[in-house]
């Protein structure tokens, strides 16, 4: 059984000018490096059409170095960075996904989670006898693309039409040798946006990505829309009528996204203040500093700081060699790797009361594992406070997170909790007070890992594993 690891980052670029696509995009996929870091790819086409890719395994430093440097100007490119927390860790998962079919040559980036993957892979594999290569569920979106493109001969009523069939999360770049399209899901469960480098036009996961390359924001895609850029810049764009589903994963908010980045109209990081000021407001409490789990709680203690008036100052040194914990495989790994990832700042804290602020709880075992040091080290009350409600309830749109019997608030009450961890008082964000930040920027969330109640049905979707390949 190979389990299917989704949160991911896409980018792609498309110019009338030969530039160098493929290096823009190294450098794009280095800026979405956090979206996933267990492998990439990039694809370009050369002059005469052929389809080049190159994918490893690892981080985008370590991959494209000797690539980017020899392959020439050209038109059109897209990348991907992968994540995942357990194996199926090959080169064969990793994408773009490339197709060279007479009706198709594209290469293909995906971020999120196609609920009814399973179920049109056994469609495929029983009734047209497809073999597929990857454990992928992107690898679907590929073969339908073909289908369609057999039936219609036009890429963007195919993309389309596959839009119509795919069901689930899906933010996607395809490029063909002459087209670059973008199109998120009718829910917008994953970011996408676009902007301008030059002429040339770019589609990222995140802004915080174009900024990087020095191309300027110009609009989000639209939850079920396509966009669909050629080479000489004309831009199309066609939307799905079905509209009333829209929610984007609040936890790109709460975590996934980098602060730096703006999401449909709001900023990541301005919404992290205010996760962190509606924390004191909802439980004010005394105490001497405020710090921040370093690096996904510092925004939120920032505005925990801002809205009662306690100083903000670090509690830990983080060793800045090693990637985030939740990355490791085995519950020991993972124990290991917090214990060598954050070290106390005992002339800091030392016989002090401090609210520490993190993002969230999952396992539990971040939180258990910084408090003991910290009583350790002297700490004489330690607060928690979590910028997100309690994590109860399965995602199947992307954000790859444990099985339910691991989340710990689904089988613990927040007083149980707080015991367990060993802190002093655990308050989590009110849902209302999370989804006020949405509605002051008119921006639906789905809120389904904190609720069970998704956007749309999830009944007979479970987080797919393909026993086939
Ligand atoms: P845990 O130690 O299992 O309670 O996990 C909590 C920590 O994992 C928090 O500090 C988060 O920053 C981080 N985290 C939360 N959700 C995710 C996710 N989907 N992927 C990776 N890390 C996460």
């Amino acid at each position: 059984m190979r389990k299917i690891n989704e949160e991911c980052g896409i980018f792609g670029v498309i110019g009338a000018e030969p530039m160098p696509a493929a290096g823009y995009t190294a450098s794009a996929l280095l800026a979405l490096q956090h979206r996933g870091q267990e492998g990439a790819g990039i694809a370009t086409f050369y002059s005469d059409d052929t389809l080049v890719c190159h994918k490893n395994v690892g981080l985008v430093n370590d991959i494209f170095g000797d690539f980017t440097r020899h392959v020439p100007n050209t038109h059109v490119a897209v990348g991907h960075v992968r994540y995942s927390t357990t194996g199926n860790n090959t080169v064969e998962n990793t994408q773009p996904i490339e197709t060279v079919h007479s009706r198709l040559t594209c290469a293909l980036a995906h971020n999120g989670n196609i609920t009814n993957a399973a179920k049109l892979r056994g469609q495929m594999i029983n009734q047209g006898g497809k073999v597929f290569h990857t454990t992928n569920d992107s690898e679907i979106i590929n073969m339908l693309l073909i289908e369609q493109m057999i039936r219609c001969g036009n890429i963007e009523k195919a993309v389309f039409q596959v839009m119509n069939i795919l069901e689930g999360a899906f933010s996607l770049v395809i490029a063909t040798p002459d087209k670059l399209i973008a199109a998120r899901d009718k829910c917008g469960f994953r970011p996408l946006c676009m902007g301008k480098l030059g002429n040339a036009t770019v589609f990222a996961s995140e802004s915080c990505a174009l900024d990087c390359i020095g191309a300027t924001f110009v609009r989000d895609v639209e939850a079920g829309e396509l966009v669909s850029v050629d080479l000489s810049g004309k831009v199309t764009s066609m939307h799905q009528k079905d509209t009333s589903c829209r929610g984007l994963c609040v936890f790109e908010l709460i975590y996934i996204a980098r602060s730096d980045s703006f999401i449909d109209g709001m900023s990541v990081y301005n919404a992290r203040l205010e996760m962190g000021r509606a924390l004191f407001r909802q439980r004010p409490v005394e105490a001497d500093f405020v710090c921040g789990v370093p690096d996904s709680g510092l925004d939120a203690a920032l505005g925990y700081s801002l809205e009662s008036g306690i100083p903000f100052v670090p509690a830990f040194v983080k060793n800045r060699y090693m990637g985030r914990s939740f990355i490791q495989p085995s519950q020991a790994s993972r124990e290991h790797t917090v214990n060598i990832k954050l070290n106390p700042l005992r002339a800091q804290i030392e016989g002090k009361r401090i609210v520490l602020v993190d993002d969230s709880i999952v396992r539990g075992t971040t939180s258990e594992r910084m408090i003991a040091p910290l009583r350790h080290m002297g700490v004489k009350e330690v607060h928690l406070r979590i910028s997100s409600p309690p994590f109860k309830y399965p995602c199947y749109f992307g954000t790859d997170i444990d099985s339910t019997e691991n989340l710990i608030a689904n089988h613990m009450s927040v007083d149980e909790i707080c015991k367990k961890i060993g802190a002093d008082s655990l308050e989590y964000l009110d849902l209302d007070n999370l989804r006020a930040i949405g509605k002051a920027h008119n921006a639906p969330f789905c809120t389904g890992c904190f609720t069970g109640q998704y956007p749309i049905p999830v009944v007979g979707c479970g987080k797919h594993t393909f026993d086939d390949n």
